[in-house]
């Protein structure tokens, strides 16, 4: 590590604020390219986080790096409403294309928790009800109302979520997917059971079906540990959003643009919401985000309700113009089902061998590695920051997820190849043993 970079990480610690200024693992980088960083220590790392879900494409793709500085050229900043540019209804229009059902009509703003505002505000409106319900487990952003639907980590959160806009029910032990596993369809039936059980108690001793505006969730469950619920559990609740005439928001920030294997969690399981929230891997690295709906929906909205300077910029459209072309010419979507079956083989091997790997989780190349502890059989975050460190030494990033830091999560860019699994897989296996 140079001189230059070790003083500057000393100014560091004191200029940002702590949850900036470290997370684990904490890598130096200086450049990003395809699947790789590149750190300050001249050493090459294979990437398996996609900066959190987001360079979907492979870091710095060149058709987005060229569709970034074309934009920079002509157009920089356009609070929109007030000027009119092209990308952003190109961009609305490729959506469309691509997203479930009839959902054509856009919000854009910057962030994925800003979406989640944007999404609850627009089911309250709509429905002139007061309540959203949300599951324990789920992450939805940061800002007090995203906050208020989350429970993942909730160490923190507890002491910030304002009271009374959300009831939160559980996301189902019996999803536990070495239960699942094991049983099968057994267990499925039951969550279903639970889950209508959990409705009625809901509905007879909190609120009214009648108060509630939506119900909220992630499709597949980020933050709290790569959870897949069966599609018939999704279905379920769309069936109970659709008896009491709620909304259903799906959170796709973290599982949109390809991570599924589809474009959408939502076509992965054959639901389709009423209102999504995308992010991450929309634009590539530059911040953009949407809210979605259909067009009916999304024109009950009263003008000057919800608004953004930023939202939607230029350049960031751009960017993800030229991101939605890459998956197309790439096929990326096809490349996450066939490398995700080829890594979740790999590691189903590797479970069978070392027991700490209480199971492995995935749905195209969302992958999840839960560690546990091979005395106790209990969640082992302890391990899994023991891994990370280890892994990333010998040349691969990783980042975690679960409620207790438990889970190794796993997602590289789309465009990874099964030689690149492959030796990032090697590396991990040196870390565990
Ligand atoms: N929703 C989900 C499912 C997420 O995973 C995240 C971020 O990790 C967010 C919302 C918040 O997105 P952002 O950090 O872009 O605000």
């Amino acid at each position: 590590m140079s001189q230059d970079w070790s003083q500057l990480r000393e100014k560091l610690a004191t200029r940002l604020a702590p949850s900036m200024a470290k997370d684990h693992p904490n890598l130096p980088v200086v450049k990003e390219e395809g699947c790789y960083y590149y750190g300050v220590d001249g050493r090459k790392y294979l990437d398996f986080t996609s900066g959190i879900a987001v360079t979907n494409v492979g870091h710095r793709h060149p058709k987005v790096v060229e569709a970034i500085k074309e934009a920079a050229d002509s157009l920089t900043h356009g609070p929109i409403g007030v000027i009119q540019y092209e990308s952003i209804l190109r961009l609305a229009d490729e959506l469309a294309e691509v997203l479930p059902g009839d959902l054509d009509c856009f919000f854009f703003a910057n962030s994925g928790t800003e979406a989640i505002e944007g999404a609850l505000k627009l089911a309250k409106f709509v429905t002139k009800r007061p309540y959203v319900v949300s599951f324990t487990g789920c992450f939805h952003g940061r800002t007090q109302g995203a906050l208020s639907v989350s429970t993942s980590k909730s160490k923190y959160r507890k002491f910030l979520q304002p009271n009374g806009l959300t009831y939160q029910i559980p996301y189902f032990n019996p999803y536990d997917p070495r239960i699942l596993d094991e049983s099968g369809i057994v267990v499925e039936a039951k969550a279903i059971d639970l889950l209508e059980e959990d409705f009625t108690k809901l509905f007879k001793y909190h609120v009214s079906p009648e108060e509630v505006a939506a119900i909220i969730l992630e499709p597949v469950l980020g933050e709290g540990g790569y959870i897949i619920p069966p599609a018939s559990w999704l279905k379920k609740i769309r069936e109970i959003c659709d008896r009491h005439q709620m909304l259903l928001i799906f959170d796709e920030v973290q599982t949109g643009f390809g991570r599924t294997g589809e474009w959408f969690a939502a076509q992965t399981f054959g639901v389709t919401p009423d209102i999504m929230a995308i992010a991450k891997g929309i634009a590539s690295g530059l911040p953009l985000s949407a809210t979605v709906a259909n067009h009916t929906l999304m024109q009950q909205w009263p003008l000057g309700s919800h608004g953004t300077t930023f939202g939607g910029n230029p350049i960031a459209c751009s960017a993800a113009l030229a991101t939605v072309e890459v998956m197309k010419e790439e096929h990326l979507l096809d490349n996450a089902k066939v490398v995700g079956a080829f890594a979740r083989e790999r590691l189903d091997e590797m479970k069978k061998q070392y027991e700490m790997i209480g199971s492995v989780r995935s749905v195209g190349l969302m992958i999840g590695i839960e560690i546990i502890n091979e005395k106790t059989n209990k969640a082992d975050g302890e391990a899994v920051l023991r891994i990370l460190d280890l892994a990333l030494k010998e040349g691969v990033l990783f980042y975690l997820c679960g409620n207790e830091g438990e889970v190794i999560r796993m997602i590289p860019p789309l465009s990874v190849t099964k030689q690149q699994v492959d030796e990032g897989l090697n590396m991990l296996e040196k870390a565990i043993v």
